[in-house]
C-alpha cells in the first residue's frame, strides 16, 4: 500500500508541547512515564517504520498519534475508556520498530506497557485474552493446554483444516506450524564446558510445541563449549501478560524466574524466544521500584542472553553442509527491543553450502505479536501479506526466524498459501548441521 497518501488527520499533529500541563491520572503506570512522553518532539521519523500506519494509514495507529493520544488520556482530554484510545492503542503490534529510528530516544515499548496498565484499571480485556494469561500464568493447566494441542496436532485435524478461512482455519495452521523439522539428532554434542553455565528459559509455547528446538538449543551451546545447568521452578517469563497491562502478574512471574536462575548459580540466562528474551531483559525495568527486588532483578537481566548471542561468542564451531536455501526473517524482539541484528546470520553462515537468501521487509513485523494475531485478526493479516509475498520473491525454501509467534504466524501463512517454504529456528539449522558432521571432531 503506499504510504505517501495524505493522513486523515494530519493536521491535527501539534508541535511539541511549550509547558506541561496538569496531571489528571496521578499514581498511575502512564504518569510514571510521563518524562517519555514528554521525549516526543512530533518529528514522524517513526512513521514510515510503523507496519500499523503502512497498512491502515490513519495518524492514530502511528507511533506519533498514538503518543498523542497517551498525552491526551495522561492530561484529561480523553477518558481512559474513550473508544478512540481504546481502539488504536489495542492495534499496536508492540513491535517497536519506532524506537529503533527514533532521534530522540522515546521508550515507546514502556510507554504501550503503561498505558494499557493504566487502561487495565477501568477496563477488561477480550474473553480470550484473558482466557489465555489466565491459563500462562497457571503451570498445571498450562501443561494440559499444551499436552492437548501436541494430541490434536498428531491427529493431523490441524493440518486438515488448516485452509478453512477466519479464525479457526488460521488457529489450526498455526499448529499445524509448529510440527516442523526439528527432531532429536543422532550425535553425542561433545564440548569443552569452558564458556560458563547456561540455564535454558523453557518457554510456555516452545517446550509445549517446538520441544525438540529446546532441545537443539541445548546441543548446540554444549558443542560450542557452555555447560548447561537446570533452573527448576522457572514459569512463563510474563511477556504476554506485560504487553497486555496486567503488570502485577507480570511482576509475580518474574519474582519466581528470578529466584528459579539464582537457585540454577548459572552464569547465563539464555533465551531462544526473542520475545522472552526481550522480556528478561527488562526484568530490572518491571522491577525498578520494588526495594526488595530491584538489585536482583539488575543482576538477573544483565546475564540473559539470547541463544545467537551465546552462540556467536563462541564462533560459533562450523558444522557439515545442509543444501538448502534459506531466508531470515528478524523477530522484532530481537531486533528492536534487544537490538540483535547479525547474530542469527552469523549462525546461518556456520553452515556450510547453506545458501542465504536476502528477504526485503525483514525488519519489518510479521503481525503475530504474541496474541495480537488472535484478538486483532484483520490487522494482523494485513500486516503478515507482504510478508508472504517477500518471502515468495526470495526464492528461499526455509524462513529461519527466532521466535515461536513469528515461526506460528509465518508459518501459518505459508501453509494457508501456495509458497512452497516453511519455518525453521536458527538453532534447528545449526544443529541439523552438527548431525551431519556425526561424532567427527569439528573445528
Ligand atoms: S520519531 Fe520519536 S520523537 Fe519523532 S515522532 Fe516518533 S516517537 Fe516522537
Ligand atoms: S510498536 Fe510497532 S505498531 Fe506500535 S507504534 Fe511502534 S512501530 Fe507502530
Amino acid at each position: 500500500m503506499s504510504s505517501t497518501r495524505p493522513l486523515v488527520d494530519e493536521r491535527a499533529i501539534p508541535s511539541a508541547p511549550s509547558r506541561q500541563a496538569p496531571c489528571a491520572l496521578p499514581d498511575t503506570p502512564l504518569a510514571e512515564m510521563r518524562a517519555g512522553i514528554d521525549a516526543c518532539v512530533h518529528c514522524g521519523f517513526c512513521l514510515q517504520s510503523c507496519p500499523t500506519y503502512l497498512t491502515l494509514e490513519d495518524e492514530n495507529d502511528s507511533p506519533r498519534g498514538r503518543i498523542l493520544l497517551m498525552r491526551s488520556a495522561l492530561e484529561g482530554a480523553l477518558a481512559l475508556d474513550d473508544p478512540s484510545l481504546e481502539t488504536h492503542i489495542d492495534r499496536c503490534l508492540g513491535c517497536r520498530a519506532c524506537e529503533t529510528v527514533c532521534p530522540s530516544g522515546v521508550p515507546y515499548g514502556h510507554l504501550l506497557e503503561a498505558t494499557r496498565a493504566t487502561m487495565a484499571e477501568t477496563r477488561r480485556l477480550p474473553f480470550v485474552a484473558r482466557s489465555i494469561l489466565w491459563v500462562f500464568a497457571r503451570p498445571t493447566l498450562l501443561a494440559t493446554a499444551m499436552a492437548m494441542s501436541r494430541v490434536l496436532r498428531a491427529t493431523r485435524i490441524p493440518a486438515l483444516l488448516s485452509r478453512l478461512r477466519g479464525r479457526l482455519g488460521f488457529a489450526m495452521a498455526m499448529l499445524a506450524s509448529t510440527k516442523g523439522d526439528a527432531r532429536s539428532r543422532a550425535y553425542t554434542p561433545a564440548g569443552e564446558a569452558t564458556r560458563g553455565s547456561v540455564a535454558l528459559l523453557l518457554g510456555c509455547v516452545m517446550e509445549g510445541l517446538l520441544t525438540e528446538t529446546n532441545r537443539a538449543t541445548e546441543r548446540t551451546l554444549t558443542m560450542n563449549d557452555y555447560a548447561m545447568v537446570e533452573a527448576r521452578g522457572q514459569r512463563c517469563c510474563g511477556a504476554l501478560h506485560a504487553h497486555a497491562g496486567d503488570l502485577r502478574e507480570a511482576r509475580n512471574l518474574a519474582r519466581v524466574n528470578i529466584a528459579a536462575f539464582e537457585r540454577s548459580r548459572a552464569q547465563y540466562v539464555c533465551a531462544n524466544a526473542a520475545g522472552c528474551g526481550a522480556m528478561m531483559k527488562e526484568y530490572a525495568h518491571l522491577l525498578a521500584s520494588d526495594e526488595t527486588w530491584a538489585a536482583r532483578a539488575a543482576s538477573f537481566s544483565a546475564r540473559v542472553r539470547d541463544v545467537s548471542e551465546l552462540l556467536v561468542a563462541a564462533g560459533p564451531r562450523r558444522g557439515g553442509p545442509v543444501r538448502e536455501k534459506v531466508t531470515y526473517d528478524a523477530p522484532c524482539h530481537l531486533l528492536h527491543a534487544q537490538r540483535i541484528a547479525d547474530a542469527p546470520l552469523a549462525m546461518l553462515r556456520a553452515i556450510p553450502e547453506l545458501e542465504i537468501k536476502p528477504l526485503e521487509g525483514a525488519e519489518h513485523c510479521c503481525g503475530a505479536a504474541g496474541i495480537y494475531n488472535l484478538i486483532e485478526p484483520d490487522t494482523s493479516n494485513t500486516v503478515l501479506e507482504p510478508k508472504l509475498r517477500n518471502i515468495a520473491a526470495s526464492g528461499a525454501e526455509l524462513v529461519a526466524t527466532g521466535n515461536p509467534g513469528c515461526l506460528m504466524q509465518i508459518g501459518a501463512g505459508l501453509r494457508r498459501s501456495s509458497i512452497g517454504a516453511r519455518t525453521v529456528h536458527p538453532v534447528d539449522l545449526l544443529d541439523r548441521s552438527y548431525e551431519v558432521l556425526g561424532d567427527r571432531v569439528i573445528g
